[in-house]
């Protein structure tokens, strides 16, 4: 039996059932965020790929697409990652969406902090007239514009991933980056940063404070450009991204999904953008046949605790006696975001919380099991499905939303959020903790 709490005291881990679950149609018909919107995102894209191939030569075999891979994990191995007795085989079948292995930024922050420096510098580009509108884009990498980045700032204030993003899209670009990281970034995210040519500003607070720091910090400066991860529609809209590839990845491998092929999405949550963005995404693409999870740490479950109070915008897992002391250092997040919330407020199915001891377990036994090499955050994603389908509340829902045998017509995807550029001694030394953690997998 796998242990679902650490040995010290702390928060059990549990699955919360959102009570303000509406349709879809009704939610999305009253949201101020289109479809249209995510779509003119995945064109800007589309129109900076010329430029990011140019960039970075590894983007060259995906013609300058920043993507991962949909992998299907075989039966006889998910049914052990999800601790289902071998009988069990009426829930459909297990993917995991491979952000651990994005290029360029290494997690699932590719997608939304690319996409918002790349929006302001489309920005800058058009008002310097170093493009003209539909123009060749790879022309941003030459000297004249580098000039002009060059006498701006892009900063932002992250646990380590998405100053990673930003750090290295924005120094590629020639833009002056500047970065605000708290407490839990790693020393190699750091190293990293610097050896791009970023200035790692390091702060002893907490992610909010880090945040507050660098808002501060640009707003006294009109030549910075801060990316806010509390409050920007932007990096929303550049996850959002995300749900349109997946329609056509699971398309291309032939799985359907529709009210009696339900699909179910679990996704760690730190302050909630990108879980959000790609969450409203989905339910935009595939309305109420998409079921989305966020999973965060029992330490750090922001998201948790503010979808738990609707009265009280701003409540801190400190206010819910949580310590925000995790691992999972892409998660430990005290405060969610009021955007995120308030569009995932009707369309979330529900939170998922997970112990550090089980994220260390489940980043074992992806790498056993599947080969993958994913971070103490990424790994949370797997109590989402492991949770549903073992606890009496995840039953109740299923029972509600996947009536008769849909659920045996599910797909169930664990989205995998970063891991890429661990280096390999940390990663060994997570590998051994999460072996010893659960000896009958080792
Ligand atoms: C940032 C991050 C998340 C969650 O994204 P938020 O926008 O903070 O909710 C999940 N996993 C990893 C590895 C991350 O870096």
């Amino acid at each position: 039996m796998r242990q679902d709490n650490d040995s010290q005291a702390g928060p059990m881990a549990e699955l919360w059932v959102n009570p303000d679950l509406r349709p879809a149609a009704d939610v999305l018909a009253e949201a101020d965020i289109r479809l249209a919107d995510i779509e003119d995102a995945q064109a800007r894209l589309a129109r900076f790929a010329p430029l990011l191939t140019r960039l970075f030569p590894e983007l060259r075999a995906a013609d300058g697409q920043i993507e991962s891979a949909l992998l299907p994990v075989p039966a006889q191995n998910a049914g052990p990652l999800l601790a289902l007795p071998p009988a069990r085989t009426d829930w459909g079948r297990l993917l995991v969406k491979a952000d651990h292995d994005l290029p360029v930024a290494g997690s699932i922050k590719a997608r939304g902090g690319i996409y918002e420096v790349l929006a302001y510098t489309e920005r800058l580009a058009l008002q310097h007239g170093l493009i003209a509108p539909g123009g060749d884009y790879a022309a941003l990498a030459d000297a004249p514009a580098r000039r002009v980045f060059a006498r701006h700032t892009v900063s932002v204030g992250s646990t380590g991933n998405l100053a990673m993003s930003i750090g290295i899209m924005a120094a590629s670009l020639g833009f002056r980056a500047t970065v605000h990281m708290s407490a839990e970034a790693r020393q190699w995210k750091k190293d990293k940063l610097r050896a791009h040519g970023v200035d790692v500003i390091e702060h002893a607070g907490d992610y909010a404070a880090a945040v507050h720091t660098g808002r501060l910090a640009a707003e006294n400066d009109p030549q910075a450009h801060f990316v806010d991860d509390e409050r920007s529609l932007t990096l929303f809209l550049g996850y959002g991204v995300a749900a349109l590839r997946l329609r056509e990845q699971l398309a291309a491998q032939g799985i359907a999904v529709d009210v009696r092929h339900p699909l179910f999405v679990y996704l760690p949550c730190g302050v909630g953008g990108a879980p959000a963005g790609i969450a409203f995404g989905l339910k935009q693409v595939f309305g109420d046949a998409a079921h989305c999870w966020f999973v965060e740490p029992t330490a750090a479950a922001c998201f948790l605790t503010r979808m738990r109070h609707p009265d009280r915008p701003g409540i801190s897992v400190y206010d819910a006696g949580m310590d925000n002391v995790t691992e999972a250092d892409g998660l430990a997040v005290p405060v969610a975001s009021e955007l995120a919330y308030a569009q995932m407020r009707h369309l979330l199915s529900g939170v998922a919380t997970a112990a550090d001891a089980t994220l260390f377990a489940d980043l074992a036994a992806l790498h056993d099991m599947q080969g993958l090499q994913v971070e103490p955050s990424a790994a949370a994603a797997l109590s989402g499905p492991r949770m549903l389908l073992s606890h009496a509340v995840g039953e109740a829902y299923l029972r509600e939303h996947a009536p008769g045998d849909s659920l045996a017509r599910a797909t169930h995807i664990v989205w995998s959020t970063g891991g890429r550029f661990v280096p390999p001694e940390e990663f060994q030394a997570f590998l051994a903790r999460g072996r010893a953690a659960v000896p009958a997998r080792a």
